[in-house]
């Protein structure tokens, strides 16, 4: 579904990203793992159009997403993105936070997208918050509504930048059973967590980053269990 080919990144003649070379096929979880500066933000930011690259190819259905043909505005619709701060408007519902893109954006009727977005709230468990203000919610009820925003477009993969960092402990495992429940259903996944244990469980691979390159792409298991470089080890050690 997604195939980078030796893409480049660089900010100010700084390479953050060198050669990357990935493939996501459709229904895969992919779980992005890596010090601090390595790169994974950027990687995400620029399959999302959020940051231009410097070199090779991000092909999406066989589509260079780079090519100018299609405006990111509309690749942004089949390829959403959560982050770790949740942007909700605090003046708005969060029903009306959730139809703002399927009605300004993709022009859907009110009443088909408020009944997509009302099945998805429920799968969150938040149908009844549908009339509520963002502040009259916890930071974990909020984050499980970015994503439904997210998944309100229909996108065909869903891109993850740390959206556990910024929650109180006691609130990172009802979002991270949110995107458990997505893997379950097959939606294609990127995640970049810090949560060892959830990426263990929600990985079919885990891709291990150090200094804007890819060190090793392998099975959960034989990750965690046997890392191929010195750096995963070391990296790994600071977790177990
Ligand atoms: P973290 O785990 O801390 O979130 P990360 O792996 O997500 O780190 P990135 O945010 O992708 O790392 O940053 C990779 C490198 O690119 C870092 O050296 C960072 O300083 C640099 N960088 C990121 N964004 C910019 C920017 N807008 N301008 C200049 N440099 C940047
Ligand atoms: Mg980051």
């Amino acid at each position: 579904l997604l195939q980078l080919r030796q893409v480049e990144k660089s900010f100010d003649g700084h390479r953050v990203l060198k050669r990357i070379d990935l493939d996501v096929a459709a229904g895969e979880v992919v779980v992005i793992l890596g010090p601090s500066g390595c790169g994974k933000s950027t990687l995400l930011r620029c399959l999302n159009g959020l940051e231009p690259i410097q070199g090779g190819t991000l092909l999406f259905k066989g589509e260079d997403l780079n090519a100018g043909k299609v405006p990111w505005r509309v690749t942004r619709q089949k390829i959403g993105m959560v982050f770790q701060s949740y942007h909700l408007f605090p003046h708005m519902t969060v029903l009306d936070n959730i139809l703002l893109g399927p009605l300004k954006v993709q022009k859907r009727s009110r009443r088909e997208a408020a009944a997509d977005a009302e099945k998805l709230l429920s799968r969150v468990g938040l149908l009844d918050k549908k009339n509520a203000y963002p502040r009259q919610l916890s930071g974990g009820q909020q984050q499980r509504i970015a994503i439904v925003r997210a998944l309100c477009m229909r996108p065909e993969v869903m891109l993850f930048d740390e959206v556990t960092a910024a929650l109180d402990p006691e609130m990172v495992k009802e979002v991270l059973e949110v995107m458990l429940d997505l893997a379950r259903e097959g939606m294609t996944m990127l995640i970049v967590t810090h949560e060892m244990r959830f990426a263990r469980a929600v990985a079919d691979r885990i891709v291990f980053m150090d200094g804007g390159e890819i060190c090793e792409i392998a099975p959960p298991d034989a990750f965690f269990n046997r890392p191929q470089s010195g750096r995963a080890r070391q990296f790994l050690n600071r977790f177990f």
